[in-house]
C-alpha cells in the first residue's frame, strides 16, 4: 500500500500549483490503494470524498506546497478513521474497573486478556483476571498458565458454573482481594451467533463492565469489519483490540473498523507473546500505510553508513532469520558512527517507544562490546544457547552482571526483530532493501 500511495503522491511532487484535476487523479490512485489494502468500499468511498473535500479548492490551491498539503490531509484523514488521537482505558473513579472481553473464538482474547494484565500491571494495576470460557476445554487452563506468567491470580470456577455468576462472584472476589481492575474472558463461536450474544449480554447485565473491549483478529480482513459491526450492534462495545497485525501487511482492517462501528481501537496485538499488545497509535498507523515515516530518511542515512557489500550481506541474513551477536557489534559500532541512537530508532514508526530499553549512552555501549567480546563464537552465532550458567560466566568474564546479561539478550531479539522489520519494510516500499 505505501507504494502505491507514495506513487500517487510522487506524481504530485514537482508541480507548483495543483489543479482540480491533478487532485483528483491523486485520490483516484489513493482510492484504489485503499480498495487493494483491502479497505472497506464504503469506508473508501466516504474517506475519498471528505479530502476531496477538503483538498479540492482553497485549502490545497492557495497552499504554497500543494503537493504537502494533500499528504498532509490524506494523513489527517487517515488518523481520524482510525479513532484520532490514541484512546485508553477508562478507569472508574470507584475501583474495580471491569473489562470484558469479547469476540469469535481464535481472534485471541483469552491471550490478549494475560498481556492486557501484563501492561496494566507495568502501569501499577492489580488486576484479577477471570475464566469466563466455560465451552473450550482448554481454555480455563489456558489462562491459569497465561496468569501464572504475568504472576497475577486466575479467578475460575471451573466448567459447571454459568458466566454471569462466575463474573458477578469474580467481582466481588476482586473487591475483598484489593484488585483494581477485573479482565473477563469469554466464550467465542466461530461465527456470530444468537447464543453467544445472549450470554454476553447477560453477563454485560449482570456485572456492568466499564469497558467491553472487542478482540478480533487483523487477518481476516473484510472480516474482521463485519464482525465488529454485529458485535456493536449487538453487544454494545467500548472499543476495539486488532490482534494478529504482525501478520497484516495491508492495514485495511484497522482502517476500516473504527470508522464502520465509531470506535477507537485502543490496542494492538503484534504477536504471540506477553509483552505484545501495545496501546495503537492511529497517527504512527496512518503515517505507516503512507509510507511516509522517516523510514526513508532512516534509509538514506543508513546507505551513506554502510558498505554497500555488507549491507547487502546483511539483508540476506535478515532474510534467513541468521542475525547474529557478531552482527549486532558490527551495526551498533555502524550506528554509533551515524548519530544519536535514540534519534536513529525515533524515525522508525511504530517503533519508536517499542524500543525505549534500547537508548543506550556511550558507557552502556563500551559494557555491550565487553560482553559480546566474552561470548564464545558459538554464542554469538546462537545466542538462543546462552542458558543460565553461560550468563553467569560471561558475566564473570566481561565484569559485569547477570542482569546486564539478560537486558542485552532482550535487546538483541528486539533488535533482531526491528531489523526484520527494517528488512520487510524497505522490500515494501519498493527500493529493494538497503542496497547501496
Ligand atoms: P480466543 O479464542 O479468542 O481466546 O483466542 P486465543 O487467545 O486463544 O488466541 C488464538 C491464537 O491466536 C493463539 O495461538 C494466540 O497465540 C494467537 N494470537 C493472539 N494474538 C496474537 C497476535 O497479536 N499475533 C499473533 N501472531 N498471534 C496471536
Ligand atoms: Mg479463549
Amino acid at each position: 500500500l505505501a507504494d502505491k500511495l507514495q506513487n500517487a503522491f510522487d506524481k504530485l511532487k514537482g508541480k507548483g500549483k495543483l489543479s482540480e484535476k491533478d487532485v483528483k487523479t491523486a485520490l483516484r490512485e489513493v482510492k484504489l490503494a485503499l480498495l487493494e489494502a483491502d479497505v472497506n468500499f464504503k469506508v473508501v468511498k466516504k474517506f475519498v470524498k471528505k479530502i476531496e473535500e477538503r483538498a479540492v479548492g482553497h485549502e490545497v490551491l492557495d497552499s504554497l506546497t500543494p503537493a504537502q498539503q494533500v499528504i498532509k490531509v490524506v494523513n489527517e484523514e487517515l488518523t481520524d478513521l482510525m479513532g484520532g488521537s490514541q484512546s485508553k482505558i477508562a478507569f472508574a473513579s470507584n475501583p474495580p474497573t471491569v473489562i470484558m472481553m469479547a469476540g469469535l473464538q481464535g481472534a485471541g482474547k483469552t491471550t490478549t486478556v494475560g498481556k492486557l494484565a501484563k501492561l496494566l500491571k507495568k502501569q501499577g494495576k492489580n488486576p484479577l483476571l477471570v475464566a469466563g470460557d466455560i465451552y473450550r476445554p482448554a481454555a480455563i487452563k489456558q489462562l491459569q498458565v497465561l496468569g501464572e506468567r504475568v504472576d497475577q491470580p486466575v479467578f475460575s470456577m471451573g466448567d459447571k458454573q454459568d458466566p454471569v455468576d462466575i463474573a458477578k462472584a469474580a467481582i466481588s472476589n476482586a473487591e475483598s482481594n484489593g484488585h483494581d481492575v477485573v479482565i473477563i474472558d469469554t466464550a467465542g463461536r466461530l461465527h456470530i451467533d444468537e447464543e453467544l450474544m445472549d450470554e454476553l449480554k447477560n453477563v454485560k447485565k449482570a456485572v456492568k463492565p466499564h469497558e467491553i473491549l472487542l478482540v478480533v483478529d487483523s487477518m481476516t480482513g473484510q472480516d474482521a469489519v463485519n464482525v465488529a459491526q454485529s458485535f456493536d450492534e449487538a453487544l454494545g462495545i467500548d472499543g476495539v483490540v486488532l490482534t494478529k497485525l504482525d501478520g497484516d501487511a495491508r492495514g485495511g482492517a484497522a482502517l476500516s473498523i473504527s470508522s464502520v462501528t465509531g470506535k477507537a481501537i485502543k490496542f494492538g496485538g503484534f504477536g504471540e507473546k506477553l509483552d505484545d499488545l501495545k496501546p495503537f497509535h492511529p497517527d504512527r498507523m496512518a503515517s505507516r500505510i503512507l509510507g511516509m515515516g522517516d523510514v526513508l530518511t532512516l534509509i538514506e542515512k543508513a546507505e551513506e553508513q554502510f558498505d554497500a557489500k555488507k549491507a547487502k550481506e546483511l539483508e540476506e541474513k535478515l532474510r534467513k532469520q541468521e542475525f547474529t551477536f557478531e552482527d549486532f557489534l558490527d551495526q551498533m559500532n555502524q550506528v554509533r558512527n551515524m548519530g544519536p541512537l535514540d534519534e536513529l530508532l525515533g524515525m522508525i514508526p511504530g517503533v519508536g517507544k517499542q524500543l525505549k530499553g534500547l537508548k543506550m549512552d556511550e558507557g552502556e555501549l563500551d559494557k555491550i562490546e565487553a560482553i559480546i567480546n566474552s561470548m564464545t563464537i558459538d554464542e554469538r552465532r546462537h545466542p538462543e544457547i546462552i542458558n543460565g550458567s553461560r550468563r553467569r560466566r560471561i558475566a564473570d568474564g566481561s565484569g559485569t552482571t547477570v542482569q546486564d546479561i539478560n537486558r542485552l539478550l532482550k535487546q538483541f531479539k528486539q533488535t533482531r526483530k526491528m531489523m526484520k522489520q527494517m528488512g520487510d519494510m524497505t522490500k515494501g516500499l519498493g527500493g529493494g532493501g538497503l542496497k547501496g
